[in-house]
């Protein structure tokens, strides 16, 4: 009797030219976010893609969600196979939103051009290819193995790349990712078809103003700056924060390297008069600025508390203000998730790990990343903690000029993917 791998390789091999042609069929549709065009169009694609494999298929609007209109409405795909018996579901989730194209292509970036065992275009890695994998691993899995236990779930999701609210977020707050409905989620984001992503860093993001008092820019002295109170602010972080953040690393596997440390960027700062029209030809007027504000981005690791994480910001500003007498100041907060890593014992992580190592012949990279991604919703909504990310691709060329997956690539991402399903849906595999 062949191993399931050997079985599977071979009806992965058969569906090469549907794999390739699933892939362009997507990168086709220029599902772009913002604003977030055509939504409904890629999920009625993937859904009669989907329909001779035996899938049923809803078509959920996140209605009420951010972003939603009837302009630009938020429509998710939830496509589901039901085995012979009952028993555990394992899903794929895969985001069809892409980013602006940018400048700098070659190649067309919605053609899905095919040159040399690479495909591509906006969202080839990230992450329509991933998409493109989960499907031909489910159905040759079928073909392979159509007495299992469980089900088969491929949801296709909007809005991650503007952070998932219309997408997974909401799907997860309708309870489609309920522990008791779904028990392994694999997501196919582009981390490299032998890492295993087991979930990301912490952020915050808020908002830092300093007040002072406007004046005449002649004399300084009868007003207040609240640029040289923020200058002030930006160098006790210097001073002081960066180098401890510096010092604190995790045991999270995050890759690349300098985001084991906790990290913090500013990713603005606005001060005083405001800029002006660009048809402007004037000179500005001579003030002292009254407001300066920044924007601080704070990812923070498994081993922080993020009540500390904002606490020590707290602290920074009241050591700056018992220097400065006269300086008000008020922070704001954003945005924030919480880090998360599965556990490398989980069901989904061993099975992966497994089928990485019959089908590349070497053990798994584990990995966290450095920034979050729909793992998070999963995570905190879902209460789901049996969840990777794992598929093809190289993440260095998400959001890139001329984006590319490579065919093989896939192909062994699909294999790893249908061995999975076989472990986790098929009694005795080998
Ligand atoms: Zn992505």
């Amino acid at each position: 009797m062949l191993s399931a791998d050997t079985r599977l390789a071979a009806e992965i091999a058969a569906r090469r030219a549907r794999l390739i042609a699933l892939t362009q069929g997507l990168i086709r549709i220029p599902t772009l976010n913002p604003p977030g065009r055509k939504y409904r169009e890629i999920c009625d694609y993937l859904a009669a893609e989907l329909a001779p494999a035996g899938f049923t298929c809803q078509f959920l609007r996140a209605r009420g969600a951010i972003a939603d209109s009837d302009t630009y409405p938020r429509w998710n795909l939830l496509a589901r196979r039901e085995g012979t018996r009952p028993g555990e579901t394992v899903h794929f989730n895969g985001h069809h939103d892409v980013v602006a194209v940018g400048h700098g292509w070659t190649t067309d970036p919605f053609g899905g051009e095919l040159k040399d065992g690479k495909i591509y275009g906006r969202g080839a890695c990230d992450m329509k290819g991933g998409i493109a994998s989960a499907v031909v691993a489910a159905e040759a899995f079928l073909a392979a193995f159509p007495d299992f236990s469980g089900a088969i779930e491929i949801s296709a999701t909007a809005d991650e790349e503007s952070g998932g609210y219309g997408g997974v977020a909401w799907l997860a707050e309708q309870g489609h990712f309920a522990p008791e409905r779904v028990q392994h989620v694999i997501i196919p984001e582009p981390l490299n078809k032998d890492r295993i992503c087991l979930g990301h860093r912490g952020v915050w993001w808020a908002e830092i103003e300093t007040r002072g008092r406007i004046a005449h820019g002649s004399m300084p002295f009868l007003g207040d700056s609240a640029i040289r109170h923020m200058g002030a602010v930006l160098a006790e972080m210097e001073e002081t924060l960066y180098p401890l953040l510096a010092t604190r690393t995790t045991a999270m596997p995050v890759v690349p390297e300098g985001a084991r440390s906790s990290t913090l960027n500013v990713n603005s700062v606005h001060g005083g008069e405001p800029e002006q029209d660009e048809d402007y030809t004037g000179l500005p007027a001579a003030c002292v600025a009254d407001r300066c504000t920044i924007t601080i981005d704070r990812r923070f690791l498994i081993e922080e508390d993020i009540g500390a994480v904002k606490a020590e910001i707290a602290a920074l500003m009241e050591r700056v203000k018992a220097r400065r007498p006269s300086f008000a100041y008020e922070i704001r907060d954003l945005f924030e998730v919480q880090p998360t890593m599965t556990d490398r014992a989980a069901p989904v992580v061993r099975s992966t790990a497994a089928a990485i190592e019959t089908v590349l012949a070497r053990q798994p990279d584990y990995v966290v990343s450095p920034g979050t991604y729909d793992q998070k919703h999963i995570d905190r909504i879902g209460k789901l903690r049996n969840c990777i990310a794992y598929g093809p691709g190289i993440l260095d060329l998400a959001h890139q000029p001329d984006e590319w997956i490579g065919v093989d690539d896939m192909a062994d991402a699909a294999r790893v993917m249908a061995l999975v399903l076989a472990e986790l849906l098929i009694d005795a595999p080998h």
